[in-house]
């Protein structure tokens, strides 16, 4: 095992191979607060990618209700179960790793699902804790809560699944650190499987190899969004490249979210993995089963997220999320309007950081008509 450096834990850390970080880092940002679970994304996906034979099981890309809805089954609870005690001190990580739990003789904390955990995709789907009294629905603030948390391979800096591999068959692509299957050295050992914590490898029993997100590299090569953010009908979902803290640029987004304005937080950062799918979390959940799932910066992250009308720089950069198919690797406030930039500078997108709102009125007066039915 090498020691290795893991920002989002404050600490260096146990992994099987020797820190060797890309050129630059595919990442993304969730804003779980305008996810409507419309699973456009899902389908998005499943039809570019898996609608093969022995793919029908897979879903690269899963939206989930929290907190009863898993896909695998239990794929996270399970785990943190088997991790034990997971406490942070002033930020620093204070329990122990998947790659620092692993049993003698592995590589990574893990377990395989069974096939009957992939049965139910769509369990707990809308389902609140608690119990709703009648006519409890219609009051706000809701007494009981849930939210939607859409998934997606993380294309980890340090991936469980590339560790666990006994034939080497995962790789991260240099230029943009993207985690992929290597198909033809692939022999279907699922140790991949076991190992992801977030259970995005998936393998295929007609070919007999794993499979897995592979983040549409075909299109971030011309300078397009992956098929689950193009097609998202929430525009929740933001994507470029992420730095780490040290190079962080306040002009590139995803580095303005997570490291400058830290209203983003990776999922299950215990894990050990410095996940690259960043989540602003949801306003409506309790603080610490949001703490347990995106760590000890939620509370500020949500106090952030409040005030972000005040805040034209970080308001503007989240109206433009899900505006354009191009990536925007760079963007800049214009009094009201936020502009999309290409890395030379270039316009792609402008947007207003205020939407207008036209009033019509009730009564047509040139054609002497009622032109909405609530005069
Ligand atoms: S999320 Fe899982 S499959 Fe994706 S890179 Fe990380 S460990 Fe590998
Ligand atoms: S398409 Fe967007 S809004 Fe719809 S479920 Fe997927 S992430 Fe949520």
């Amino acid at each position: 095992m090498a020691r290795v450096y893991n920002w989002q834990l404050g600490r260096d850390m146990s992994y099987w191979y020797p820190e060797a970080r890309p050129k630059a880092q595919f990442g993304a940002v969730f804003d779980v607060n305008k996810c409507i679970a419309c699973q456009t994304c899902t389908l998005a996906c499943k039809t570019t990618w898996t609608s093969g034979k022995g793919q029908e099981y897979m879903l690269w890309n899963n939206v989930e209700t929290k907190p009863y809805g898993y896909y695998p089954l239990g794929w996270d609870v399970k785990l943190l179960d088997m991790l034990g005690a997971q406490d942070w001190k002033n930020g620093k990580y204070d329990g122990r790793t998947i790659f620092e739990s692993a049993p003698a003789g592995q590589r990574v904390l893990g377990w395989r699902p069974g096939q009957n955990d992939y049965a139910y995709p769509n369990v707990g789907e809308d389902d609140c804790t608690g119990s709703v009294d009648k006519g409890a629905h219609m009051t706000l603030p809701h007494m009981n809560w849930f939210f939607y948390l859409a998934r997606i391979c993380n294309h980890c800096t340090y991936p469980a699944c590339l560790a666990a591999c006994p034939r080497g068959s995962i790789y991260k692509r240099p230029e943009d650190g993207i985690v992929l299957v290597d198909q033809g050295r692939c022999r279907g050992y699922q140790e991949c499987v076991k190992a992801c914590p977030y259970k995005k490898v998936f393998f295929n029993p007609m070919t007999g190899t794993s499979e897995k997100c592979i983040a549409c590299y075909p299109k971030q090569e011309k300078g397009m969004t992956p098929q689950c953010f193009a097609n998202c009908i929430g525009k929740i979902r933001m994507c470029g490249r992420i730095s780490r803290p040290e190079d962080a640029r306040p002009d590139n987004p995803l580095d303005f979210l997570v490291h400058v304005k830290k209203v983003a937080l990776p999922l299950f950062p215990q894990f050990g993995l410095e996940p690259n799918v960043y989540y602003v979390p949801p306003l409506q959940a309790p603080a610490v089963f949001l703490q347990q799932i995106f760590g000890p910066g939620v509370e500020e992250a949500l106090k952030t997220y409040l005030n972000a009308s005040k805040d034209p720089d970080l308001m503007g950069l989240l109206t433009l999320f899900g505006c354009t198919e191009q990536i925007i690797p760079r963007f800049r406030r214009e009094k009201d309007e936020m502009v999309g930039l290409d890395e030379k500078g270039s316009e792609l997108i402008r947007v207003p950081i205020q939407e207008p709102a036209y009033i019509r009125q009730a009564l047509d007066a040139a054609r002497g008509v009622l032109s909405t039915n609530i005069p």
